[in-house]
């Protein structure tokens, strides 16, 4: 039958959403097992995702260069042992010549919505320009980090200084000589914040909650490391199981009320005294709450910058914005000429703002209201054929989530296998094998030092833990790599079509 390619939208085996260090993952192993049929998306005019976004100063990575990679595609030219954030999207960016992948990303392209069709099993993927594209898997690389969190402070909209997100540095502003104002003091604040004093007239600091900040080892590797990583067969590989394993013991700290957390919370308060003065009081340095609650930072640099002369540090609340000036709860004013948020990521709105329509008509959005949850951290039954990387309960605070992308990535290919052997068009996870899952985090999670008093991106506002892993990176990795498929439903097309020239035929 003849039919108008221009009418029909370009259909592909899969779609991949988003070319961040997951989308590249897929896409790259995809191209490995020798899949063609694939298109990623990326909203951006590049790939690297957060990598890409995130070029304030001084940022880096707090996991080890080693085991901030993949497996399959090992770089032994890491210059450090903490790379810094240049050096690890030029490392993704690498990965497109390095698997072929230029002809199968379509940038500047944003995803608007995904919308699933029984009849054809498959999603139609609608841009923000009006563009459709048709697939039979989506592959979601969306990752958790990835939208900024604009904190709902009153008036801040109308500041009349210059303001920005850690994750949208204005590098065309100059921050010499100015009073700069910072609110929300996490990972990323941690990194800029030296830079910025050393910059800045005056720098004052606005901070909810204090950080477990620890040293960082860090260092450019030395010419004869490089030269054994690269020539010397198997030290590159055994440097990074040893560091993974090392991260991975490191999961003890996660465990509620373990004897280690609070050994070692004790000790870092004790470290801290030193540094306590009169502008500096003890509760403006050690946080309330156990290790491991928030992610546990690394720097150098963090403690010498507080105690600079033009840094000072504000534990009163936040409560309004007026023109130039931050107003605290106990109406004190800070004028400032420049605002930094630093106050993280919508890390609990997992895939928006897509709007993702699946069987039946389900809303994701209301699927999810009470939290985000997903089998296995990668797919949700009404929802079939997609998948998530990076998903609910997936993110870690120990070890590298390069390595647990990898696993479902593993996870997926295994997957698109199962439908090729079994000749199915579409698999969606069972009611019950998603259910006990969702049973498993809730009774899991409560175990985990996540669970405890503070409130962190790891969870949503009613408490429920949606974002992080609740065990041994290596337990997550044995159970992705031995799916269980009676936990799946397999179907055929109640309509079946024929795809010619890439174009689907009625
Ligand atoms: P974050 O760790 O979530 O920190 C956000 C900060 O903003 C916190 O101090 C938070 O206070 C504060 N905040 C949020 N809303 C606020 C409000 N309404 N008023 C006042 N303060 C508010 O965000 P991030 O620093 O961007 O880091 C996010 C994650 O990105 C990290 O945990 C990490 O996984 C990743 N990251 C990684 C690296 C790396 O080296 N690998 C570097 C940067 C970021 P509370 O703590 O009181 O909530």
């Amino acid at each position: 039958m003849a039919h108008d390619s221009r009418q029909q939208p370009q259909h592909f085996r899969v779609v991949v959403v988003g070319a961040g260090a997951a989308g590249l993952c897929m896409a790259a192993r995809m191209a490995q097992e020798g899949i063609r049929d694939f298109l990623v998306l990326d909203k951006s005019d590049g790939v690297g995702g957060t990598w890409r976004d995130n070029t304030y100063p001084d940022s880096a990575c707090d996991v080890p260069s080693h085991l901030y990679s993949f497996s399959f595609a090992p770089n032994p030219g890491w210059s450090r042992k903490w790379a810094k954030q240049p050096e690890i999207l030029s490392y993704f960016e690498s990965m497109v010549d390095r698997f072929s992948l230029t002809h199968h990303l379509r940038l500047n392209t944003e995803v608007s919505s995904l919308t699933w069709s029984e009849d054809r099993s498959s999603w139609s993927i609608l841009t923000t320009s009006g563009d459709e594209i048709e697939a039979q898997v989506v592959v979601n690389g969306l990752g958790q980090l990835s939208v900024p969190n604009i904190p709902d402070i009153g008036g801040l909209s109308g500041f009349t200084g210059e303001m920005f997100h850690s994750a949208r540095w204005n590098h065309d502003h100059d921050l010499r000589g100015e009073r700069v104002a910072v609110i929300g003091i996490g990972a990323s604040a941690i990194q800029f914040v030296p830079p910025v004093a050393e910059q800045a007239e005056q720098l004052t600091l606005f901070q909810r909650s204090a950080n477990y900040v620890g040293p960082k080892a860090d260092r450019e590797f030395k010419d004869w490391e490089l030269t054994a990583f690269a020539r010397i067969p198997g030290v590159r590989e055994a440097y990074r199981q040893w560091t993974y394993w090392r991260l991975e013991a490191r999961f003890a700290v996660m465990r509620r009320g373990s004897a280690i957390g609070k050994y070692y919370q004790k000790k870092f308060r004790k470290e801290l005294e030193v540094l306590v003065d009169e502008d500096l009081p003890l509760d403006a340095l050690a946080p309330d709450y156990q290790p491991g609650c928030k992610r546990i930072l690394l720097s150098n640099d963090w403690y010498p910058a507080l105690k600079r002369p033009n840094v000072s540090v504000v534990t009163d609340p936040v409560d309004h914005v007026d023109a130039n000036h931050i107003v605290t709860a106990d109406g004190s004013r800070f004028e400032a000429d420049t605002l930094i948020l630093g106050t993280g990521f919508k890390s609990t709105d997992f895939l928006t703002p897509m709007v993702v329509t699946g069987r039946d008509g389900a809303d994701l959005n209301k699927v999810w209201a009470d939290g985000a949850v997903a089998y296995m951290s990668l797919a949700v039954t009404g929802f079939p054929n997609m998948f998530l990387l990076y998903g609910p309960n997936s993110n870690l605070g120990h070890n590298s989530i390069l390595f647990m992308i990898e696993q479902q990535v593993g996870y997926v290919l295994a997957a698109l296998e199962q439908l090729a052997e079994r000749e199915c068009d579409s698999l969606e996870v069972s009611e019950s094998a998603m259910r006990r899952w969702d049973e498993e985090m809730v009774r899991r999670s409560a175990d985990t030092v996540w669970a405890t008093g503070c409130d962190s991106w790891y969870k949503t506002d009613s408490g429920r833990i949606t974002n992080n892993w609740i065990g041994h990176t290596t337990e997550y990795r044995k159970r992705l790599n031995n799916p269980r498929w009676s936990d799946w439903n397999f179907s055929r097309a109640r309509a079946p079509h024929r795809i010619e020239d890439g174009v689907p035929v009625a």
